[in-house]
């Protein structure tokens, strides 16, 4: 038997099977009219957001990184919740455009960007966080062509990263950002060529549990961004501080304790508060938006058994589901929260190994589960969905096709 990860609070049964939103998943798989499907509750995004604002100091505002969770109605839906949107791409741009989301509360970040990209993004109004000198000049010589005074910030390379951090993205030689030391010429530069300065992006790394480590990044962005902004004497219009903030996947994970960071930050902001008083400070979250708020729900199709254990195989996997199955930055793979939906209030009678479709031993959704019996035309559930599922996964793999997505 292998622990599975803890299932986030707020999912119920009825009548013994799991609810999301206070629906049945049955309901929700026959509105849906098809598994695999993916359901994205309203209320625990709202909620989220509701308990993060009472955490975090005034005045500090959230933006959302739309690569965790790109479906329509969910970004139609958190738009107005959240106080602006990130995205890494000309493609997320456009999804936002389509939805009618002005380019003012929009910021662009992510390494090669294509010149097309930075001039839709120049045109609609987007803050660019810049990459690099060379990104700088091509966003200069399209703004100039095209008579748009382009809004610019600098992405940092810091010298430091987030600590116990699932993905590191700063400290070292990188490809994100510019290295700490020649920002200030650049954002000189960018100044004096008549911009709208924006400021600068500091972002040290994802998947932080510990408080203490979102704690000790925060304080190092605060006075790197201080001291550049002194150094290059531009101002700090805005500061994106990153963001970072993960979620229990597997067990043994313990949730981020946002209360003290909250805490935390605001004894940060009163310290430098000389330093920040016309600054805009903004945080950046994806995951912990949206990802306990998303379900994957995926119908069981065979039940066998081989070599005396049992395999649930469902109509779903990793083409939905690549982080869940171990393939998307894990070395070791330990099993995500997963339950038995139609027989959720019911305690594990057996060890089972839950397994996708696809014809390759990756696709593993649960190894050696403790669960209660299910069978052929049960639904499975796997949590921390809501992020990084169908945005991330390679739904193309194997002619499947993506999963259905309800948000309710
Ligand atoms: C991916 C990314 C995020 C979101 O990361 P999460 O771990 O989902 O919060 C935020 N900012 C930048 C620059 C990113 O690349």
């Amino acid at each position: 038997m292998k622990p599975i990860g803890p299932i986030p609070a707020g999912f119920t049964a009825i009548e013994g099977e799991l609810a999301i939103s206070g629906r049945r998943t049955s309901e929700l798989v026959e509105e849906a009219g098809r598994t695999p499907l993916f359901v994205y509750s309203k209320s625990m995004i709202e909620q989220r957001l509701a308990d993060l604002r009472a955490a975090m100091p005034d005045g500090l505002k959230v933006n959302y990184a739309i690569k965790a969770n790109s479906y329509a109605p969910l970004l139609e839906y958190i738009s107005p919740l959240v106080d602006g949107l990130d995205i890494a791409s000309g493609g997320e741009l456009e999804m936002l455009q389509e939805l009618g989301i002005d380019g003012s509360r929009i910021s662009f970040a992510g390494p090669g960007k294509r010149d097309e990209e930075l001039e839709a993004a120049i045109r609609a109004g987007v803050t660019l966080n810049l990459e690099s000198e060379n990104e700088a000049r091509r966003a200069l010589a399209i703004s100039e062509k095209i008579g748009v005074t382009p809004r610019l910030a600098i992405r940092v390379n810091p010298d430091f990263e987030l600590k116990g951090s699932g993905m590191k993205m700063g400290g070292g030689a990188k490809p994100f950002g510019i290295d700490a030391e020649r920002v200030p010429a650049l954002a000189r530069q960018i100044v004096d060529a008549g911009c709208d300065w924006r400021g600068l992006h500091i972002f040290t790394g994802s998947q932080a549990l510990s408080a203490e480590a979102v704690t000790e990044a925060q304080s190092n962005i605060l006075d790197l961004a201080i001291r550049l902004a002194n150094e290059a004497g531009v101002g700090l219009p805005k500061l994106n501080m990153g963001g970072g903030f993960g979620i229990p996947y597997f067990n043994g994970d313990t949730p981020l304790e946002i209360v003290r960071v909250g805490n935390a930050l605001r004894e940060l902001f009163k310290k430098h508060s000389q330093d920040i008083a016309e600054t805009e400070l903004f945080i950046e979250l994806g995951r912990y938006l949206v990802g306990e708020a998303g379900v994957y729900l995926t119908r069981i199709v065979d039940r066998k058994e081989s070599h005396g254990e049992t395999y649930l195989v469902t109509d779903g996997g990793l083409h939905h589901q690549l982080a869940a199955s171990g393939n998307f930055g894990t070395v070791v793979r330990r099993n995500y929260p997963v339950a038995i939906a139609s027989y959720f209030a019911a305690e594990p009678t057996e060890v089972a190994n839950i397994v996708g479709c696809l014809c390759t031993p990756l696709d593993r959704l649960a190894d050696k589960a403790h669960v209660p019996k299910a069978d052929v035309g049960d639904i499975v559930a796997v949590f921390c969905a809501g992020a990084y599922g169908a945005s991330a996964s390679p739904s193309a793999f194997l002619g499947q096709g993506p999963a259905a997505e309800l948000l309710v």
